[in-house]
């Protein structure tokens, strides 16, 4: 979903980073509040002066939605959750976790600390804009700050709605967690309660839109299909985490992967492997030995007339951390690295000697046959409290 990114600095040991969406929705704000907002509550002041005050509100905008962020990594890291990151997208900010809470507890205060954040920065500015107005200073930048404050107290009280992965779903989703002690059942009734304020959001949406505000009804509805898309895909996230929990990437991958010679000519590898079923990335060498991995979709941006000329050698890059995994690892470890990496396959390699190929597909294979070993196991009866609770959620 998001393209792009910009890496704009690094704070906390946190990259943060922009997506390209992140700067047409800031032009949009500065226009709006330039424009629109500023001269409502403010009039009579220079073109240029509502300008600058667009400007100082959306980058103060952008300072709100970092903090916001950067304070549920920040605990999050304090209770061993990784973050890859911060991004900045066209619905504002997200903090990328590279792995789940594994308590209630640290869901509960990782989530809590985003809204409260924001309402600690609504504070902030509000006393700063009350301060400054009693000095009689210039109504430009106590307007700015009381802007700043309605904004931030607005976003609090937006992601408390308990709508999950919204952070008021995320705090019910540890609450039902606790009460229950499942977390799969928590999990789902709280994508449940997104999906549902998706819908409700969306309703408000084409309601706006029949009454004649197309921007804001439009805007809504995308707001309503976005978090509705979050909850499912967070669901199955989740899920795929769980199942693929303790389970080796021996069991799934390919022992017997193709390797490529490096002194194969492009155009000979492209014709071989161009449709093949073992994913994009593909070890390179001779029989034991490998040498690095090739990625089929960096050669085919190669120009077609230097296919001949040119070898896989030339494009084989070295095996990192973040392109190989042991076989005896997790295969959820497995898909964070492809997630993180965008790689279709991993080297499975042990003591620098690849011992098999672990694609996409074989992760996809092995949790559809769980996925449907446990819905049998939940009708012949319910094996366990969890599979038994699962379904009373399912209504
Ligand atoms: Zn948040």
């Amino acid at each position: 979903m998001i393209g792009r990114r910009f890496t704009l600095f690094t704070l906390f040991g946190f990259r943060v980073q922009a997506d390209a969406s992140w700067l047409i929705i800031a032009a949009l704000i500065t226009w709006s509040l330039a424009a629109g907002l500023f001269p409502l509550f403010y009039p009579d002041l220079t073109p240029v002066t509502y300008w600058a005050m667009g400007v100082a509100g959306a980058f103060g905008l952008f300072v709100s939605i970092v903090f916001h962020e950067m304070s549920h990594a920040l605990v999050g890291r304090r209770y061993g959750v990784q973050f890859e990151g911060i991004t900045l997208w066209i619905f504002g900010g997200i903090a990328e976790m590279t792995r789940d809470a594994d308590k209630p507890r640290t869901e509960f205060l990782m989530a809590a600390a985003g809204p409260l954040a924001s309402f600690l920065l609504a504070g902030l500015f509000y006393l700063a804009a009350a301060g400054l107005s009693l000095a009689g200073l210039a109504i430009t930048v106590v307007g700015v700050l009381s802007y700043l404050a309605w904004l931030n107290l607005i976003l609090g009280v937006f992601n408390l709605v308990p709508a999950y992965p919204l952070d008021g779903g995320r705090i019910l989703r540890s609450a039902l967690w606790y009460r229950r002690d499942d977390v799969v059942s928590a999990t789902r009734i709280a994508s449940a309660f997104g999906n549902g304020f998706g819908w409700l959001l969306i309703g408000l949406g084409i309601f706006s839109f029949i009454a004649g505000n197309f921007v804001g009804g439009i805007w809504w509805i995308l707001i309503g299909a976005f978090i509705r898309f979050a909850a499912k895909a967070s669901f199955r996230q989740f899920l795929a985490q769980r199942l693929l929990t303790g389970a080796e990437v021996r069991k799934m991958m390919n022992p017997n992967p193709s390797r490529i010679a490096p002194e194969t000519p492009v155009s000979r590898f492209m014709e071989q492997y161009l449709y093949s079923r073992d994913g994009n990335v593909f070890p390179v060498g001779h029989d034991g030995h490998i040498d690095g991995i090739v990625d089929m979709d960096a050669l085919k941006r190669l120009p077609r007339s230097q296919w001949d000329r040119r070898t896989v050698g030339e494009f084989t890059r070295q095996l990192t951390e973040d392109t190989s995994i042991a076989p005896d690892d997790d295969a959820a470890r497995a898909l964070q690295l492809f997630q993180k990496s965008r790689l279709s396959s991993l080297m499975v390699t042990r003591n620098g000697h690849v011992e098999g190929v672990l694609s996409i597909d074989d992760l996809e294979r092995y949790l559809q046959k769980k996925t449907a070993l446990e819905s049998t196991e939940r009708r012949g009866g319910g094996f366990g409290r969890s599979s038994g609770r699962m379904d009373e959620t399912r209504a």
